[in-house]
């Protein structure tokens, strides 16, 4: 948009009643971060962005910085985070909180060039790649979200049952506003339940493209927050918000398009077109680094336990729960365009641009180098001796930061994909994380979390 459609654009916005605008963007803990600027300001922060600085990138879950990424050693440096808007549509009054807007931001260096450590550039160019294939990735988020009553303690806000339409009644007026907010947003869901965990609800975000679905997926846990709020009550994202029971997944579908037509379905084996079998045999063959980045944190290393539909062994099954990489195939009464990958080890702690990049780098890598794929496992392999799942070539993915990061710094895909820069910048913030919890308990590590997310 030019500055004169932004200047319009806040004027009107600013006779609606918005008095600022959120520029938000996400750090390497799937936190989310923002800067309000004055609505009349909005223009101005569109073209020059707003000063913040370059720490972020080294920001820990626990607002800690950490000095140990060499690129980002000292506490000097200032980056620019300016607003993304491309269209009206991209300024989103907050249903919530009708006095503020909000969007999402790039970050970019003091001059305004590309800035390594910007987590929105690094699924651009990925975006870029898929296109330059003739290839457009959709991929939705399923959302799992614990309600409380407000209060720091854990007081849940339903009592179940799973599913049940009489433990939604326990939070009915949130439902009902956040129905109302999401649809206010422009946030498209598919379907919304009380969910298996404690006190736990889901929604599933409508398939979008990568930046669309980012974008929308930040824009949803802040409108979750607001509607909690308004409501007396208060919402965690954290992958485990207490030790016992199921855990917050934000599980990840996704499929390749050419022309606007799904590739992955065709008359191959579990109805799999070559490309299908490339585009899931490549994000199985780098499922640890992936895993790595979708489920980076703390929280995430103890979600990950068999027997929760939460991925903790690496393989692929059809509409097989227990896999970390779920094969959703075509039926007769879904139709054609329907097969997608479900990655069940993603979680809110990951940065959600950083995920898409990870899914889309390793499937355009399938899809071109037609990455071998093994047959499907249909059972819970959480069951079996370790003997039957080494003779399977099925490992556990990683439990321990050790192990995770092992997968991350030999990950040639996670140094293409994420960048030297941003890649060493992650891992800092692992490490800085791992140092912490290394101090705590399991309990005291859930905890720590489940507020901040
Ligand atoms: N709550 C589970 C998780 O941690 C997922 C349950 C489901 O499959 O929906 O991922
Ligand atoms: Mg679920």
């Amino acid at each position: 948009m030019t500055p004169a459609d932004i200047h319009g654009l806040s004027t009107d916005l600013a006779h609606q009643g918005v008095r600022g605008v959120h520029i938000g963007w996400v750090d390497n803990n799937g936190i989310v971060r923002s800067r309000i600027v004055p609505i009349g300001e909005l223009e101005a922060a569109a073209h020059r962005g707003v000063g913040v600085t370059a720490a972020f990138a080294v920001f820990d879950s626990h607002d800690g910085i950490t000095f140990a990424h060499e690129g980002l050693s000292t506490p000097s440096g200032d980056v620019r985070v300016v607003p993304v808007i491309d269209d009206p549509a991209d300024v989103v009054r907050l249903a919530g909180q009708p006095h503020l807007a909000w969007t999402n931001a790039r970050q970019l260096s003091a001059d305004g060039d590309p800035w390594p450590y910007c987590q929105r550039a690094v699924l651009e160019l990925q975006v870029d790649r898929a296109a330059a294939a003739g290839l457009e990735l959709r991929a939705g988020f399923e959302v799992e979200v614990v309600v409380a009553k407000e209060g720091d303690d854990f007081v849940p806000a339903h009592r179940g049952p799973a599913y049940g339409p009489n433990a939604l009644r326990d939070v009915d007026e949130f439902v009902a506003r956040l129905l109302h907010d999401l649809a206010a947003n422009g946030i498209e869901i598919g379907q919304l339940h009380a969910e298996y965990g404690e006190s736990q609800v889901e929604l599933a975000l409508a398939a979008e493209d990568p930046l669309a679905l980012a974008d929308t997926q930040v824009l949803t846990r802040q409108t979750i927050h607001s509607a909690a709020r308004a409501e007396g009550l208060r919402v965690s994202f954290a992958p485990l918000t207490t030790t016992a029971g199921a855990g917050n997944g934000w599980h990840l579908h996704t499929s390749m398009s050419r022309d606007g037509r799904n590739i992955l379905p065709g008359e191959g084996p579990h109805g799999l077109s070559d490309e299908g079998r490339g585009y899931l045999g490549g994000l199985l063959r780098e499922l640890p680094a992936i895993v790595a980045v979708t489920a980076p944190s703390t929280g995430s290393l103890l979600r990950r336990r068999p027997g929760y539909w939460a991925g903790a062994y690496g393989f692929w099954g059809v509409e097989n729960r227990e896999a970390a990489l779920r094969l959703v195939p075509n039926s007769r009464l879904l139709g054609p365009e329907r097969t997608n990958v479900e990655l069940k080890a993603c979680d809110a702690s990951a940065n959600p641009y950083l995920a898409l990049a990870m899914v889309l780098g390793a499937g355009l890598a399938g899809i071109a180098e037609a990455a071998d794929l093994p047959e499907p496992v249909q059972e819970d392999v959480g069951t079996w001796e370790e003997e039957r799942r080494a003779s399977a070539g099925i490992a556990a993915l990683a439990t321990t930061h050790e192990e995770a990061r092992a997968h991350l710094v030999g990950s040639d895909l996670a140094r293409e994909v994420l960048g030297e820069q941003l890649l060493g910048a992650f891992v800092a913030c692992r490490d800085a994380d791992a140092a912490w919890a290394a101090e705590h308990s399991v309990e005291e590590i859930v905890e720590s979390h489940r507020w901040r997310y």
